[in-house]
């Protein structure tokens, strides 16, 4: 079944399982609250970016798994601190935490597609090549904006104008599936095809022949059916070849003077698709919703089916007003889109029902899922007991060494904000500590309790 979440995406996604996912595909708003509803680094947000943007964005019950894992990266996020503002630095923190836990959802097999635009891509490349690995990084996509005005702006500004956005691509293992070729409608595979018939029209091939001036080349100078190499530099093909060709059909003796090359539309895989998307910015026919950074449906399915099979699931975190959702019905693949807005939820369900009784085929799901793939444990006094041994009978907090029976378990992260029952989800606490936590994150309970000078790099939290 496809869902629709509503919610913070990252509570769901803590709760969405482990290699779950075929294709993932972002689009992250300019805000996270969306108190406006402007692409980063449009002409109407540009000026406001520090305005969006601040430490309360930032979900700190989830930044141990950056401080944790990704030391990198808390350094880096302070660079970007000291380079470019807070607000920046908020922005990025908020994305690596999602980034994270996307990276752990997709399957090995899979591909990830993060759209944004220059105010913050070479960021979110160096979070990404740490996350993903960079040698995962396949291509930096450039697309061509719709609606691309702004010469007011640019004479005001001197500056160019903006027209495109940069769609980062990568993949968490070299295993992946690609198909990069666009297919050529009718008109144009009769202009590609020109000769013969369908279905066996064909277009006239690469050369028989060695250009002249490549040199010569003694081996690729032979006879073959009648036929000699025009000049010392031989053939284009070895013999064996030249034959295995011939007995395919895609060489045609015409007369004894003449050979013909030829390229079928049977074997035609497409047109390869290069780095730079300009011819994705039509809107279809009742395409268009009041969401003001609608991507039009050509954009998501050509991610689609480029990077995604039939049946493959498909997932949006900030879906918006659904466009991959439905790109994702319309081409048989799963899907999963999750909002933070009940507006733009609302949007979505209109969108989905309305288009066609196919969508009818979704439930929408308002609270953060429960991951299937590791195991609920519940409380027991085994279980106390378990964890009394791991943190070897001190508080995980402030380190008190004193009797189970005086120490209090403990959600590391709360059930509310996606944290499960899960071993690793437990810690004991004393009973001071635990009343200090209550729901906030453990950087606040372990700076409060003044171990600040061993935990300086908490800094990233509440500097
Ligand atoms: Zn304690």
């Amino acid at each position: 079944m496809n869902k629709l979440f509503t919610g913070d995406n990252l509570y769901i996604l803590h709760g969405l399982n482990s290699e779950s996912v075929d294709l993932i595909y972002l689009d992250p708003p300019f805000n996270s609250k969306r108190k406006f509803d402007a692409p980063v680094g449009s002409i109407a947000a540009g000026a406001s970016f520090e305005d969006m943007w601040n430490w309360s964005d930032v979900d700190s019950l989830y930044l141990e798994e950056i401080i944790n894992n990704y030391p990198f990266l808390v350094q880096f996020i302070q660079t970007i601190g000291r380079i470019n503002g807070d607000s920046m630095k908020s922005y990025i923190t908020y994305m690596t935490q999602r980034i994270i836990e996307m990276k752990r959802i997709l399957k090995n097999t899979g591909s990830f597609y993060l759209h944004c635009d220059s105010t913050a891509s070479h960021y979110l490349k160096i979070v990404c090549d740490r996350i993903f690995k960079k040698n995962n990084f396949r291509n930096e996509i450039i697309w061509k904006r719709l609606n691309v005005s702004g010469k007011e702006s640019q004479y005001k500004k001197k500056k160019y104008s903006s027209n495109t956005d940069i769609i980062l691509f990568y993949t968490k293992s070299d295993d992946y599936f690609i198909n990069p070729y666009r297919k050529l409608n009718e008109d144009e595979m009769k202009i590609k095809f020109p000769y013969g018939k369908f279905p066996n029209r064909y277009k006239l091939g690469t050369r028989l022949f060695r250009s002249t001036t490549a040199g010569p080349r003694p081996n690729l100078c032979y006879e073959w059916r009648g036929f000699k190499n025009r000049s010392e530099a031989g053939w284009a093909l070895s013999k064996e070849r030249l034959e295995e060709e011939y007995q395919k059909g895609n060489i045609v003796i015409k007369n004894e003077k003449s050979l013909e090359r030829r390229s079928y539309e049977k074997d035609y895989k497409g047109e390869p698709i290069s780095n730079i998307w300009d011819d994705l910015n039509e809107w279809t026919k009742n395409e268009r919703t009041k969401f003001p950074t609608q991507k039009p449906l050509s954009l998501m399915k050509r991610i689609l089916l480029t990077s995604s099979k039939e049946n493959d699931v498909v997932l949006d975190p900030f879906c918006g007003c659904a466009t991959t959702c439905i790109a994702a019905q319309q081409l048989n693949r799963k899907w999963i889109g999750i909002d933070i807005s009940e507006a733009s939820s609302k949007i979505m369900i209109d969108r989905l029902s309305d288009d066609s009784a196919l969508f009818k085929d979704f439930i929408n799901i308002k609270s953060p899922p429960k991951r299937s793939d590791i195991k609920e444990v519940p409380v027991s006094n085994s279980l106390r007991q378990e964890i009394y041994n791991n943190q070897k009978g001190q508080c995980n907090a402030c380190d008190l060494q004193t009797d189970l029976r005086h120490f209090e378990l403990d959600h590391i992260i709360p059930r509310s904000k996606g944290g499960g029952d899960y071993f690793e989800n437990y810690q004991l606490l004393c009973s001071s500590c635990n009343r200090i936590k209550g729901d906030r994150p453990m950087a606040y309970l372990l700076l409060k309790i003044q171990k600040i000078n061993k935990l300086h790099k908490y800094e990233l939290s509440f500097s």
